[in-house]
C-alpha cells in the first residue's frame, strides 16, 4: 500500500506549497488582504515587456460593498519614467497601484503595459515583471538570503552581495549574528523599518524588474539611513518605469508627473512645476511641508478629512 499512500502525500504538499507560494506573493506585494482569486483565460499569453508603457484608461473600481473607491482614472506613463500619486490618506493611491498589479480587476475601463491589457496575459508572467517596494514589506520566515533572492531564481551568492551593497543593506546584514544566514520574520531577528526596506529594495534589485512600484517610507529612520535609501532607490528607479506613492513631496519632485487625488479621482495633474503654478491642492501640500506656511487652508483640511 506504501506505494499509493506516498504519491498522494506528494500531492498534497504540492497543493500546500502552492496555496503558500500564494498567500505570500499576495504579501510580497504588500497586500495582506488575501485578494479574491481572478481568472486567467486559458490559452493567456505572457507579457512581453518593451519600453515599459503604462496607460489606466477610464478606471473604475470598488471593492465590491457598493463603494466606487476610484473613478474615470486615465493617464499613461512612458517607458523608463516615473508617476507620483499624492492625496491625503484613503483617497485611493495604493488601490490604484492593485489594479496595475492585478490584485483586482477593474470595474470599468483598462490597465495594460505596452497595449497589453493586465486581465489578457498570464498573472504569473505580470507580477515577474513587477517588484514592490515597501517598508510594510512582509518578511517571510527564512534567512536575510531567503528573503532577497524571492522572485529570483538563478542568483548566486555573489549577485546576492551585490544587491544587498547597491541597497546599502551590505552592512547591516554583515552585522547580524549569522550575517545572510540569519533567519528574520515572524519567528526571526526583528528588523527595523528601516532594514526591511533596504532588503526589500536589495530584492527588487536582484529581481531587476520592467516597473518599480514604491511605496514610500513614512516614518523613523535616521537622516543618515534615509539619505542611504534615497541613494539606493535613485539608482533602483533610473530608467525604469516607476510608480511612486509618495508622503514627503521633496521626494518626489522631480518626477515626469505627478497625480493628485481626492477622494478617488483625480483632481490635479502635471510636474512640479505645473502643479506649483496651479496653486491647488498640491501646490498647499508643498506650503506646508516646505514650512512656508504651517496650516492648510481650511478648505483643504476639510476636504482632505472627509
Ligand atoms: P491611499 O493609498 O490613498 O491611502 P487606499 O487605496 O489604500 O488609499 O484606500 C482607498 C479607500 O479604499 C479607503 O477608503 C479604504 O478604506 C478602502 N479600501 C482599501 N482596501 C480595501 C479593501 N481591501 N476592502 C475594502 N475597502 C478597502
Amino acid at each position: 500500500t506504501q506505494q499509493f499512500v506516498w504519491p498522494l502525500a506528494q500531492f498534497g504538499q504540492i497543493i500546500n506549497m502552492y496555496q503558500r507560494a500564494h498567500a505570500s506573493s499576495a504579501r510580497i506585494f504588500g497586500l495582506m488582504d488575501e485578494p479574491a482569486r481572478l481568472a486567467e483565460q486559458p490559452d493567456a499569453p505572457d507579457l512581453t515587456v518593451s519600453e515599459g508603457r503604462v496607460e489606466y484608461d477610464d478606471v473604475t473600481f470598488g471593492y465590491g460593498d457598493g463603494e466606487t473607491i476610484v473613478e474615470d482614472i486615465s493617464f499613461e506613463v512612458g517607458g523608463g519614467e516615473t508617476l507620483a500619486l499624492v492625496g491625503p490618506t484613503g483617497a485611493g493611491k495604493s488601490t490604484i497601484l492593485k489594479l496595475l498589479m492585478r490584485m483586482y480587476d477593474t470595474d470599468e475601463g483598462s490597465v495594460s503595459i505596452d497595449g497589453q491589457n493586465v486581465r489578457d496575459v498570464t498573472l504569473s508572467s505580470l507580477r515577474e515583471s513587477i517588484a514592490y517596494v515597501s517598508q510594510e514589506t512582509f518578511l517571510f520566515y527564512g534567512t536575510v538570503r531567503d528573503n532577497i533572492t524571492y522572485g529570483t531564481f538563478d542568483a548566486d551568492d555573489e549577485d546576492v552581495i551585490a544587491a544587498a551593497k547597491a541597497a546599502e543593506a551590505h552592512d547591516f546584514i554583515s552585522n547580524l549574528p549569522d550575517g545572510y544566514d540569519t533567519k528574520v520574520g515572524e519567528r526571526g531577528v526583528k528588523l527595523s523599518g528601516g532594514q526591511r526596506q533596504r532588503v526589500s529594495i536589495a530584492r527588487a534589485i536582484l529581481k531587476d524588474p520592467d516597473i518599480l512600484v514604491l511605496d514610500e517610507a513614512t516614518s523613523d529612520v535616521d537622516t543618515e539611513t534615509e539619505m542611504l535609501i534615497q541613494r539606493s532607490l535613485d539608482s533602483l528607479t533610473a530608467d525604469r518605469t516607476t510608480f511612486s506613492i509618495a508622503h514627503r513631496l521633496s521626494t518626489i519632485k522631480d518626477a515626469d508627473q505627478i497625480v493628485v487625488l481626492e477622494d478617488g479621482r483625480i483632481v490635479e495633474f502635471g510636474t512640479h512645476d505645473d502643479l506649483l503654478g496651479d496653486n491647488g491642492l498640491y501646490a498647499h501640500l508643498w506650503g506646508v511641508q516646505a514650512g512656508e506656511t504651517d496650516q492648510l487652508p481650511d478648505e483643504f483640511v476639510e476636504r482632505a478629512a472627509r
